[in-house]
């Protein structure tokens, strides 16, 4: 706790919601009937960390909660510092009548991004590439430690859109662009929170998660807007009944029954096809908000708003506010002008024009969560966790993951995986950058190229893995290329965040010229692997033919290792396309099942390679079904995962092609198996997979 002794207005000590042995109901009935509208308009206000110029302005508006946007850190960004500010705000809480803690989120979208030196993990995308459950979880189990223990209870993630034209510029914070894909990979909310009734919430190393944007931020057409570039993101979607339910409202199914703690909505409208509504904003959507989430669906978490999003609700503020809290919304993201949006909620509710029991409900769902992280006992960091953030043990999830999400998409005559001792040539934009493999929301909103935050790029990963061969690097492919056994071509996108986002490129999804003449000449003078280190899938058209090996790396985040494990062959290539990969950019928007559908590449395609060290056969996985079945029986969740994931790999490794069309199907029926929890069935199923292949 800091040092500064708070100033206690009101000793609260006696009173029932303070009693940690009550049920979180009655806690939360006890200290609302308690409160006055003006603190309960408070709890549903939260404001941004640099708004709060004085920190007494926490107790004096009764703030709900704080952020840090993206890249709104303290200074130094150090996790002390972190947890010192945070602190800071937590002890003015002190001073009001109730003590009720106040809950800070962050954006921690891939592992605790906005600080240097935090584990990065990929983003979602590349999870969704990777395609297991486990390293899902374990992704937002170790993001989850990092968080909590610099003083964070919330987390702003994870993005549950499902991606259907990848000129959005958001697409990478999604899994993919099928809802079954994004369902599977939502075991990442049971990392950040633990168990779905949410008895692990008040644990060092949990956090509060929030599914967003909702609902059918994925969806929304490209260019739309008309208010310009930069809100192309937040269009309109329009879609018929049926496709809402069956691609963007499933995977919000699915968290509610994972328990997640907030739901965002988006800022985009929904249009919904037949009806006469028109778009409809999501903030003043009640249909949606109240009738299908809540009422529904059975939520019973908070719902925040998104960074000022009902400012761009037609009308004035008043009005704004009216209907933003009277549509379902709990908490409102202000971010800045925190004062008046207060004053106006009170008076709102004081003229009649939001009931109370509206803001009664609103507060009820604020203060259950908070009671459930455990905050009310203890309001401070937690630190006892710092020393885990960017540790070896971490890293290793990260690289795991890193590897995992590699999807090799062309191999012809076996260049990769690359041989210890041949003479590698290594050029491309994206092979030695930290900052640009991070992609966006790292340490900053947008991100940014260099060296930003601790890890090992691409090209330092490779020099790891292959410590005595010859590895040259020339970024733009000037120096001489004779006399190489093979080229290794970095490509990609740099950092971008929300927007239409590809600000490098021109808003298209084409190379840059300088990255399409290193393919060209490296690729025109010795067998080539070209990387894409992107968001998204980037045209490679032609081109293509005079690639040898083709591989999607996404944003693989700070371990470059991960990547060079399986361009060296440590680990094979298991990962699939979360998304389709177009010819061309007239083709989009392309998803699988589209009438006409001819892309480059399809959704699910992914190589594998063999191993340089062959992992095991049928003794092996004798071996897992025992250590599964035990698991099983123990409710060992990690250590029947770990039986399942590397079964899953022994299947991949054998069948040493196209794992997509034949594996599918059991590998599906495995992922179900895994995520109820029968492990030994999984293993089963995997061994079938593994003897016909
Ligand atoms: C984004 C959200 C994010 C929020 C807070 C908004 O601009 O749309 O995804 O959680 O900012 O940083």
């Amino acid at each position: 706790a800091p040092a500064e002794t708070p100033q206690v207005v009101v000793d609260a000590h006696g009173l029932p919601y303070l009693d940690k042995g009550l049920p979180v109901k009655k806690r939360v009935a006890d200290l609302l009937s308690r409160m006055s509208l003006a603190e309960k308009a408070g709890q549903m206000t939260q404001a941004e960390r640099a708004a709060l110029g004085t920190a007494g302005d926490v107790a004096a508006y009764g703030l709900g909660s704080v952020l840090s946007g993206g890249g709104s850190t303290p200074t130094p960004n150090t996790a002390e510092a972190w947890a010192k500010t945070i602190d800071g705000f937590q002890l003015r809480t002190r001073a009001t009548r109730f003590q009720i803690p106040l809950i800070y989120g962050v954006d921690a979208v891939h592992g605790h991004n906005n600080l240097v030196g935090a584990t990065i993990m990929p983003h979602n995308i590349g999870i969704g590439a990777a395609r297991d459950p486990g390293i899902a979880y374990d992704t937002g189990a170790v993001t989850a430690a990092e968080v909590r223990a610099t003083g964070v209870p919330w987390d702003f993630a994870p993005c549950l859109c499902v991606t259907r034209d990848e000129r959005w510029g958001r697409s990478y914070e999604s899994f993919g662009e099928d809802p079954a894909l994004v369902e599977s990979m939502e075991t990442m909310i049971q990392g950040f929170q633990g168990a779905a009734d949410g008895r692990d919430l008040d644990r060092g190393d949990k956090v509060l998660a929030t599914a967003k944007h909702f609902v059918a931020d994925g969806g929304t057409a490209y260019g739309s807007s008309t208010t310009g570039s930069y809100t192309v993101d937040q269009g309109v979607t329009t879609v018929t009944r049926q496709q809402l339910e069956a691609v963007h409202l499933a995977p919000y199914r699915d968290a509610v029954d994972r328990g997640v703690g907030t739901v965002m909505p988006s800022y985009s409208s929904l249009d919904i096809v037949g009806d006469d509504k028109g778009p409809v904003k999501m903030h003043a959507d009640t249909e949606m908000l109240t009738g299908v989430l809540k009422n529904r669906l059975g939520f019973d978490g908070f719902v925040i708003s998104d960074w000022a999003a009902i400012d761009q609700l037609p009308g004035d503020y008043a009005s704004d506010v009216r209907t933003s809290v009277n549509a379902g919304l709990d908490m409102i993201m202000v971010p800045y002008e925190y004062k008046s949006f207060h004053q106006i909620l009170v008076d709102e509710v004081e003229a009649g024009r939001i009931g109370e029991k509206r803001i009664d409900d609103a507060v009820s769902r604020i203060l259950a969560q908070k009671f459930r992280l455990g905050l009310f006992e203890k309001p401070y960091a937690d630190t006892r966790g710092a020393s885990g953030i960017g540790s070896a043990k971490h890293r290793a999830v990260a690289r795991e993951a890193a590897a995992a999400s590699q999807v090799l998409l062309k191999n012809e005559g076996g260049v990769l995986p690359l041989r210890k001792n041949q003479k590698v040539y290594v050029a491309g934009s994206n092979a030695d950058d930290l900052g640009n493999q991070s992609g966006g929301w790292t340490v900053t909103w947008q991100g940014s190229s260099g060296d930003i935050t601790e890890g090992t790029t691409v090209l330092e990963g490779m020099r790891k893995a292959a410590p005595g061969a010859g590895i040259t690097y020339s970024e733009d492919a000037s120096a001489p290329t004779d006399g190489y056994d093979v080229g290794v071509v970095v490509i990609g996108e740099t950092p971008y965040a929300e927007g239409v986002g590809d600000v490098g490129n021109g808003n298209d999804l084409e190379p840059t010229a300088a990255d399409r003449a290193a393919v060209d000449k490296v690729c025109g003078a010795m067998k080539c692997a070209v990387l894409v280190v992107s968001g998204r899938p980037q045209l490679i058209g032609d081109r293509l033919g005079a690639i040898d090996a083709l591989v999607a790396s996404w944003l693989p985040g700070t371990e470059g290792d991960g990547v060079a494990d399986v361009l060296y062959g440590r680990r094979a290539f298991t990962g699939q396309l979360p998304v389709t990969w177009p010819r061309s950019e007239a083709q989009l928007p392309i998803n699988v099942g589209d009438a006409s559908y001819d892309p480059q590449f399809p959704y699910g395609w992914g190589l594998t390679t063999r191993t340089a060290v062959p992992s095991g056969g049928t003794g092996t996985l004798k071996a897992l079904a025992l250590a599964a079945a035990a698991a099983e029986k123990a409710g060992a969740e990690k250590a029947g995962r770990a039986a399942v994931t590397r079964a899953r790999l022994l299947v991949q490794e054998k069948a040493g092609t196209t794992v997509t069309a034949e594996f599918a199907g059991p590998f599906a029926d495995a992922d179900h198996l895994l995520l109820t929890g029968r492990y030994a069935a999984a293993v089963a199923k995997l061994t079938q997979a593994y003897r016909a292949a």
